[in-house]
């Protein structure tokens, strides 16, 4: 039989992965385990509702599936409740603030410009920022959480929920004093760690746990399970609302979602048993180690980094120090050669979010693979040598300009002889290393 196109196309995203690096914080390789788990026959299945308590018959199965997915995941965080089902981390977001919230009610956020999310409330373009009264709080002058705006803020509006979750925020979040601001004003306290759960299981991140409410996360970024989320409900939120893991539930299933993914739960089960093992444990140093390890390389090259380093996962070049609104070309520069990240805003960002003047790079997915710190240096090398090529592009302040000078920008960058042997070189280093490896 033919082959559909489909299988052809996967077969080549395969190939590019394997010859690529890749280095963007949100993304990771999921083990041979969980991607069976992810096509097996648990798709063909509805299961509205929880366990022993479906809309559907022939969930005998099914059930101890969930119940395994749960159990794993509140043994794992030491909490006593966790809801597995939501699709992914913006839906969770939404269901917590369902579950939480009237129309109108306030709600305070990491602001998309300093880091945070989407769904933290942002005001223009979002679900929570348009229901909500939305408040947003940024950055202080060393680009670090500012507590005392927090705190200002907090006083002022008096949020029923804070959120404090980052995208971009390289920094260790300080789960208690933000805990100490949300007592004073009687809110709740969601901690969204979808990026940094792969170094809080593994002790590289403090807990949120004894401090927040509720702790919602993705479980395919340094968690390395499939596309999904969940939402756990702390010890401290039961004794605050008895009734806090009923609404949580109910927010996700029937408020917002219907059936939930089984082969996604059966994912997540699989994930949690391998985020047990002392194996992973060192996969979440060595994805410290090999960040640290990058983010200084990348300054002995004279690369700007936000904030000047890293304590997780994740950096932020500013590309400023060359000129405003240099992150599309360097990202695109960088997929040329054979590496690639995403253009991201910097705190403070001076163009807009289409012509950032930052990269964001993250080193779960290369630690996955099992490069470490000698393959960090070397990738800060083409890294430099890549900016070093594109330095003098530097993007019209005429608005209508823009969009002819990054069409001529990119075909000549397809084309350019020395983004295109840094690329011959990434894929002889590259090709060397299978996509997910349980380290040595
Ligand atoms: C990725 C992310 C989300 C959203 O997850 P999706 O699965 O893309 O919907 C929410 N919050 C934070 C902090 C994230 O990093």
């Amino acid at each position: 039989m033919n082959k559909d196109q489909v299988f052809k196309l996967i077969e080549k995203e395969e190939a590019r992965q394997k010859k690529m690096i890749g280095l963007i914080p949100s993304e990771n390789h999921i083990s041979p385990e969980v991607s069976s788990v992810l096509s097996s026959s648990l798709s063909s299945k509805y299961a509205e509702g929880y366990p022993r308590r479906r809309y559907y018959e022939g969930n005998q199965i099914i059930d101890e599936i969930e119940l395994l997915a749960q159990e794993r995941i509140k043994k794992l965080f030491n909490v006593p409740h966790a809801n597995v089902q939501p699709y992914s981390g913006s839906p969770a977001n939404s269901a917590v603030q369902f579950a939480l919230l009237e129309t109108g009610d306030t709600m305070m956020g990491l602001a998309l410009s300093g880091g945070g999310h989407l769904t933290h409330g942002h005001p223009k373009v979002t679900f929570s920022g348009k229901y909500f009264n939305s408040v947003q709080y940024g950055l202080d002058k060393n680009d670090r959480i500012d507590f005392d705006q927090v705190h200002e803020l907090a006083s002022k509006h008096r949020p029923k929920l804070m959120i404090i979750g980052n995208t971009a925020y390289p920094f260790v979040m300080d789960f208690e004093r933000f805990r100490k601001i949300a007592d004073e004003v009687g809110a709740w306290v969601l901690a969204d760690i979808s990026h940094v759960t792969g170094l809080v299981v593994t002790g590289e991140h403090p807990s949120p746990v004894p401090h927040v409410d509720l702790i919602m996360s993705t479980t395919h970024k340094t968690f390395r399970g499939p596309r999904g989320a969940m939402i756990l409900v702390t010890q401290r939120g039961l004794d605050r609302d008895p009734k806090l893991a009923e609404k949580i539930d109910q927010a996700v299933f029937p408020a917002l979602q219907g059936g939930p993914h089984n082969a996604t739960t059966a994912g997540i089960a699989v994930a949690a048993a391998e985020a047990m093992k002392p194996e992973f444990k060192k996969y979440g140093q060595q994805i410290r180690k090999n960040a640290d390890t990058l983010a200084k390389a990348l300054q002995d090259r004279g690369l700007k980094l936000v904030g000047n380093g890293t304590e997780t996962h994740l950096m932020l070049i500013d590309l400023t120090n060359y000129s405003k609104g240099m992150g599309l070309q360097v990202a695109f520069a960088m997929d040329v050669a054979g590496m690639y990240a995403n253009r991201n805003t910097i705190p403070h960002e001076p163009v807009s979010p289409f012509y950032p003047s930052g990269v964001r790079l993250g080193t779960p997915m290369v630690t996955t693979r099992g490069m470490k710190e000698a393959e960090m240096k070397q990738i800060a090398d083409w890294i430099a040598r890549v900016v070093e090529e594109v330095k003098d592009e530097v993007l019209p302040s005429d608005k209508t300009e823009r969009r002819t000078f990054i069409k001529t920008f990119r075909a000549k960058a397809l084309q350019n002889k020395n983004l295109l042997a840094i690329r011959r070189e990434v894929e002889t280093m590259a090709s060397k290393y299978p996509l997910f490896t349980w380290g040595k």
